[in-house]
């Protein structure tokens, strides 16, 4: 188990003993903090034979099926895209309603539950008001804001969150050796398992060239190809906002124009604001504005 988990799983243990254990768990918390391995370990002791703690005992009948991924009693949504539709989300309610082939518990996990369309989110509300013994519902949410409160607070609600830097440095050299050793790997601390998640996949690369442009970013700077990466790669725009952030900070550090890096500044939420609120946003165009009105501001 992640360090930092460690804790919550403790006093979710806890209630589990004293036989107070919810029937719908809400694991809330940053993009890549382990909210899915969580759920997933709490999911595969909630299906264990050995009830004597909320963890899989992986000796009995319940833990060979999870580790052959073959229990029936177990359904994970999700989505890749940008929605979970209301009929991933009917699913559950029948397969909470057919009894359990294990004879046991039968537990959904509803991955990045802020994904859920309007009406989606209605159909679990129905789910969940009508609550049945032997039925766990685990759902794990980036932004609660993005949740109705309906669906809330009918759960019982966890924060997840690393606890210490020097932890999650010791994770990632652990994971990484000596790869853990890059220059912005302090900017993203909070969400350590997005860092292995670029490794992993060879997008550290990216991340890599994303962080020297705007870390060398000044008047004569070329930022073509920077452009051009957030083009192919428009997930790494918000990454690029902490690196254009950071680049101020430090220009202000080094004693810049006070008027001009706040020209800087609004440019950058500005384009934030855009990005996040715009649909068929013209990137190109939004990202040369911003690089503009940083290279005149960074000189
Ligand atoms: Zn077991």
């Amino acid at each position: 188990m992640m360090p930092w988990l460690e804790r919550p799983w403790q006093q979710l243990n806890t209630s589990f003993k004293a036989g107070r254990f919810h029937h719908a768990q809400l694991l809330a918390g940053l993009q890549g903090v382990g909210k899915l391995a969580l759920a997933k370990g709490l999911a595969d002791a909630i299906l264990c034979e050995n009830t004597s703690e909320l963890l899989a005992c992986g000796q009995c009948k319940s833990c060979a099926l999870i580790a052959a991924q073959t229990h029936p009693d177990k359904l994970l949504v999700s989505s890749e895209g940008a929605t979970i539709g209301v009929d991933e989300i009917r699913a559950i309610a029948d397969f909470i309603y057919h009894s359990a082939q294990q004879g046991g518990n039968k537990v959904v996990i509803v991955h990045q539950a802020h994904k859920m369309t309007h009406s989606a989110a209605n159909a679990l509300l129905k789910t969940l008001e009508e609550p049945n013994a032997k039925r766990f519902l685990i759902l794990t949410c980036d932004d609660v804001a993005q949740l109705p409160a309906t669906i809330v607070s009918r759960c019982a609600k966890s924060d997840i969150a690393v606890q210490s830097e020097p932890q999650v440095r010791t994770w990632l050299m652990q994971q990484l050796g000596d790869y853990a050793e890059q220059p912005w790997i302090n900017l993203f601390m909070s969400q350590p398992l997005k860092i292995e998640h670029w490794f992993e996949t060879g997008q550290v690369e990216q991340i890599n060239q994303l962080f020297h442009s705007i870390d060398t970013l000044n008047h004569a700077a070329d930022v073509s190809q920077c452009v051009e990466l957030l083009i192919k790669s428009p997930e790494l725009v918000n990454e690029m906002g902490r690196f254009v952030q950071g680049r101020i900070k430090q220009a202000l550090y080094d004693g810049a124009d006070f008027a001009k890096i706040t020209v800087a500044q609004q440019a950058l939420v500005d384009f934030i604001k855009d990005h996040q609120q715009i649909p068929g946003l013209n990137l190109q165009l939004a990202l040369l504005k911003l690089f503009t009105a940083l290279k005149q501001a960074l000189q």
